[in-house]
């Protein structure tokens, strides 16, 4: 009697935890699958999707438009194709990985995008088929209409394969029979890539240029969730890790007067392009774009939509 009792009772748990909905993991983990792998959306909103090589790479070079697409509804995914377990002088490995990928999470929260880290080792990424068949997902999986990511000139050999992988994806996205576990895109997206100062073989070109004077204050927020990056690591192998200030508060200024510099000639130009030359050249803070002959071409009608916030 008691033994059919305790069966009973382990049958009634046993269904509860099976079925869909009840299971509170079950019911988080299906919120976080994108619904996007069948078709274009058909709710007027864009997809983005930013590759970076550690996390905080997107944050500098695109956090602001981010959180200017982020506010208008837009669906942002940020992607650190190397989980940042090497760039630090204290701490490194698995842990180093975990806070790393806390802090990611952390920065998305903070302007309301997401935020992926993959399981690359930091400081060793190759050009590998495996880390290319995992942007390719990531791109499919996000069913991208807009793709940024660094250009494949770089100091940092993890920058540099971070362009190369995505320009290796640019293509391929398309392609059914490739990576098949994940339904191709019907249609390439745009790709672009992030501002830098580096001039060979070619320079930076700025195709597009984004005023972020209004969401300066959430960049700098999201940088400032990246401690052993902003407030650790980039100081300590500057040389110059005693100018950092202890408090909270203090920091965060220290950041914003860092890392808050004016826009170059040459996206000066872009600005007044795009937003007319008393706007642009009013604008103090920018992030800048500039288009990869791969994926689909735009022309501006099709620069408009992907930038909605342009006047
Ligand atoms: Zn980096």
């Amino acid at each position: 009697m008691r033994v059919a009792m305790f069966t009973a009772l382990m049958w009634a748990a046993v269904q509860a935890f099976n079925t869909p909905g009840i299971h509170p993991d079950a019911e988080a983990s299906a919120q976080a699958q994108p619904e996007r792998t069948k078709g274009p959306a058909t709710d007027g909103k864009l997809n983005i999707i930013a590759f970076g090589a550690h996390p905080d790479d997107c944050d500098i070079r695109a956090g602001g438009t981010a959180a200017k697409y982020a506010a208008l509804g837009h669906r942002v995914r940020f992607v650190a194709v190397t989980n940042g377990d090497a760039g630090h002088q204290t701490e490194g490995g698995g842990a180093l990985a975990a806070r790393r990928r806390a802090e990611a999470r952390e920065a998305g929260r903070r302007i309301g995008i997401d935020y992926v880290v993959l399981d690359n080792h930091d400081g060793e990424l190759l050009p590998t088929l495996h880390v290319r068949e995992q942007i390719i997902r990531q791109i499919r999986e996000w069913n991208a209409d807009l793709v940024l990511a660094p250009r494949p000139n770089d100091y940092h050999p993890d920058h540099r394969y971070t362009g190369v992988l995505v320009q290796d994806a640019a293509y391929m996205v398309v392609v059914p029979n490739i990576a098949p576990d994940t339904p191709a895109l019907r249609r390439n997206p745009v790709f672009m890539y992030f501002q830098d100062g580096f001039q060979r073989p070619n320079p930076f070109r700025p195709d597009v240029a984004v005023s972020i004077d209004d969401v300066i204050d959430k960049k700098i927020d999201m940088l400032d969730a990246h401690a052993s990056q902003f407030y650790e690591w980039l100081p300590w192998v500057a040389n110059n890790l005693e100018s950092v200030p202890a408090g909270a508060a203090e920091r965060k200024a220290w950041l914003r007067k860092s890392r808050g510099g004016e826009p170059n000639a040459a996206v000066r130009e872009s600005l007044t392009k795009w937003y007319g030359a008393e706007k642009g050249n009013a604008v103090r803070h920018a992030e800048a774009f500039e288009i990869c002959e791969y994926g689909t071409r735009p022309d501006e009608a099709m620069i408009r939509k992907l930038f909605p916030f342009l006047p």
